[in-house]
């Protein structure tokens, strides 16, 4: 199978011919038809995750067909659709028993048949378990969500990070309230599904912070009634301004680069206001507050993948794009083979694209 793979940080993707065994007991080979390009696959590439380890085939928004099926799988059959999930959670630790899977104590889904590059011989390792940039993977049952066979393929995809991490931050982790405010730092593929999440959960005051015009403009068609252009104007004091001198209700740090952000994040919001960290930064990204920030009752939160449960959140996620509540078409902005994905990671590090998706035959 064609694949991309990390050989070392900071280099192109090699796409090369890599070839995958038959499943385990407990595993599904699936077929890919089509995976999103998402900021923390960069983050590695950038060697901001030092830990993971290389060679790797990077990808983790995959969404594609069971081809087969492993001994021991229940109730998955050969040509489901599926969405995959790079969280499944071990069900038996003491958070996933309390029901919030995405900080599951056992992160690894174990992989009994690694890939093997053709050109190098070597084992190659999968971001998260699933390595979606490949034409293949094999992955453990929990992994999969299978899904109704209507929705394409390049949406379903993005269910499985992008959107489900964006609005589920905003439903799950903020349960943000009808008619309040809401800010939202950083416009890329995450914080456009936070402002689209704020939409629907009936936020009337949604404001969106960027540095680029072009994502501004995009914010808005997601449903943000106000931009600040952070490099043009202080974000906290214009929120502040936009929200009558209170501050807004909720504020969500959605870019993971620089402490700035995350500090403004806490500073804009009101008395009480609840601020979401969800931007994954690089390690040892260090945030200074001032210890008065917190005096007023306000809470920082952290949300991981939205706080989400993937077989309820999905499904959720796909009803509201059905009844054309979220939008996914429209943050597909570039469709390529996996040929050109090196070309897709430089869109995406110039902010050009909402989000870019590899799509296989
Ligand atoms: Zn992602
Ligand atoms: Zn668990």
């Amino acid at each position: 199978m064609k694949s991309a793979v990390l050989y070392e940080y900071g280099k192109d993707l090699s796409v090369e011919q890599v070839s995958i065994g038959e499943p385990g007991i407990g595993e599904v080979l699936v077929k890919m038809k089509a995976s999103g390009v998402c900021h923390s696959d960069y983050h590695v590439i950038k060697g901001d995750y030092p830990h993971i380890p290389l060679p790797n085939i990077l990808g983790h928004e995959g969404a594609g067909i069971v081809e087969q099926v492993g001994k021991g799988v229940d109730n998955i059959n050969e040509g489901d659709h599926v969405i995959l999930t790079w969280k499944p959670g071990c069900g038996r630790c003491e958070m996933c028993q309390q029901g919030w899977i995405s900080v599951c104590d056992n992160f690894m889904p174990s992989i009994q048949v690694d890939p093997v590059s053709e050109i190098s011989g070597k084992n190659l390792n999968k971001m998260v378990g699933l390595g979606t940039f490949a034409e293949f993977s094999i992955v453990p049952q929990s992994s999969i969500v299978k899904i109704e066979k209507d929705i394409p393929f390049p949406q379903a995809a993005l269910i499985g990070c992008g959107v489900t991490t964006g609005v589920c931050a905003v439903t799950n982790s903020a349960n943000v309230r009808p008619g309040t405010s809401v800010a939202v730092f950083g416009c890329g593929g995450v914080g456009l599904n936070v402002i689209q999440g704020a939409r629907i959960a009936s936020a009337t005051t949604i404001i969106a912070v960027d540095i680029l015009d072009n994502k501004l403009e995009l914010a808005r068609n997601f449903g943000a009634t106000h931009t600040v252009n952070a490099s043009q104007v202080d974000p906290v004091d214009e929120i502040i301004k936009i929200t009558d001198g209170e501050g807004a209700h909720y504020a969500f740090e959605a870019i993971g680069l620089i402490p700035g952000p995350f500090e403004q994040s806490v500073m804009c919001t009101r008395k009480r206001g609840i601020t979401v960290w969800l931007g994954a930064a690089p390690f040892e990204t260090n945030v200074s507050l001032d210890a008065r920030a917190l005096f007023t009752e306000r809470t920082i939160k952290g949300a991981y993948y939205g706080s989400s449960r993937p077989h309820i959140d999905f499904h959720r996620m796909i009803d509201l794009y059905k009844n054309n509540l979220l939008k996914i078409d429209e943050l597909i902005s570039n469709e390529c083979s996996i040929d050109d994905i090196n070309h897709a990671f430089n869109l995406l590090k110039e902010g050009q694209v909402a989000r870019s998706v590899i799509v296989y035959d």
